[in-house]
């Protein structure tokens, strides 16, 4: 039997609904995992399993600021940086503070990567793509962002981000590795958290009115949670000559339009909700689906679980594990029967 030498890893933003699945996934692989966090929209316990772990720490910190002295220190492996809010309306509360966590939080986490000779994975998004004039969206692509719409915060932050990493990489002084992940959803997410999956699964398992914004035909490709995970580890262990690697799309290409998705979820929950429509966010993206070429090229990589079989998982945690999820929400034993 061989047996690897233990690794070191920091995973910013490692209490966040990714985060924390990848904290679970790097700690299954033998890694030792130190998670900081500023619980900005993360929760302590999505990591609340792993506290008598002891390879597992949790530093609060927010990245905006220079890491603390103790983790100025230590010596990592691999740095992950996943620190910034994801949802809309969560990112657009404190627009200065989304810019400055994706510009300043990233060179403060490269700067610890170079200290250490670590290894940096940066989670960028399929937002650098804006609301995109390419279809599907190859990584070739430059984008279509608006630069000074309510977006610009997260959108424009990722790009800088981006940026920030391949300079380092072209200076010799961080090994770089950039994902541009597409919508994930899946268990952990907040019943909060206002993007469409969790809205429409919880509003539906309530009861409640779900809400559509515009007319329902923009499209998104939704990726399930475990998919994108397995994505970021093959890519941040990726050997490759020199120190960058081109960024690569994380997503499941099966697009479809919000309607269709929660056509399904009222299906599959049985729900009697009604459907209202609400006013279409400013730059809300009219289309998106990930052209994953390149990871299935590089890293043999693409999706497992079809849609289904993830909205199954993620409606069954709601009903049954979010703390903070949708009250008085039932799923009958018929229902789940036919669930599972
Ligand atoms: P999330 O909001 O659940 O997680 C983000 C985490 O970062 C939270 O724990 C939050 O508290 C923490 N954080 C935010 N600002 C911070 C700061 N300044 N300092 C320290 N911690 C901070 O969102 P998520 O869906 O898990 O997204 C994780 C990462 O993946 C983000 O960088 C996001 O941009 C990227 N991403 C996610 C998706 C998706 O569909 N889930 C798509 C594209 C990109
Ligand atoms: N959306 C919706 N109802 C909701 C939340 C979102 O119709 O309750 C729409 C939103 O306008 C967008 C799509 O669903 O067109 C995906 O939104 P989300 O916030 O999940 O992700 P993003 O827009 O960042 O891709």
């Amino acid at each position: 039997m061989t047996h690897r030498k233990s690794t070191t890893v920091l995973v910013a933003g490692g209490a966040g609904f990714l985060g924390s699945h990848l904290c679970d996934a790097l700690l299954a692989r033998g890694d030792r995992v130190i998670a900081l966090d500023s619980f900005l929209t993360g929760r302590r316990r999505n990591l609340r399993h792993l506290e008598r772990d002891p390879r597992f720490d949790l530093v609060e910190h927010d990245v905006v600021r220079p890491l603390p002295a103790a983790l100025r220190r230590q010596t990592f492996d691999r740095v992950y940086n996943l620190a910034c809010a994801a949802s809309p309306p969560h990112y657009q509360a404190d627009p200065e503070h989304t810019l400055l966590t994706s510009v300043l939080g990233t060179r403060h986490l490269l700067l610890a990567a170079e200290a250490s000779g670590a290894r940096f994975f940066q989670a960028s998004t399929s937002e650098v793509y804006g609301d995109p004039e390419v279809h599907p969206q190859p990584e070739g692509y430059w984008g279509h962002v608006n630069p000074t719409g309510p977006r610009a915060c997260y959108d424009e932050g990722k790009r800088a981000g981006e940026t920030l990493c391949y300079d380092y990489a072209r200076a010799g002084r961080v090994a770089v590795r950039v994902a541009r992940i597409f919508n994930t959803y899946g268990p952990r997410m907040r019943a909060d958290d206002g993007r469409v999956v969790s809205n429409v699964v919880c509003q539906a398992l309530a009861g409640d009115a779900i809400t559509v914004y515009g007319d329902g035909s923009q499209t998104r490709s939704f990726c399930y949670v475990a998919d994108l995970i397995e994505g970021i580890i093959r890519l941040s262990l990726h050997e490759a000559p020199g120190l960058a690697v081109s960024p690569v799309n994380l997503g499941n290409p099966v697009e479809l339009t919000v309607s269709d998705l929660v056509a399904r979820v009222l299906a599959m929950t049985g729900s009697a909700s009604p459907v209202v429509t609400r006013p279409l966010p400013t730059d809300d993206p009219r289309r998106r689906r990930p052209d994953i070429a390149r990871a299935k090229e590089l890293l043999g990589w693409s999706p497992a679980v079809p849609l289904e079989q993830g909205l199954k998982a993620t409606i069954l945690w709601f009903a049954d594990e979010a703390e903070d999820g949708p009250r008085g929400a039932v799923v009958s034993e018929e229902r789940r029967a036919a669930l599972v």
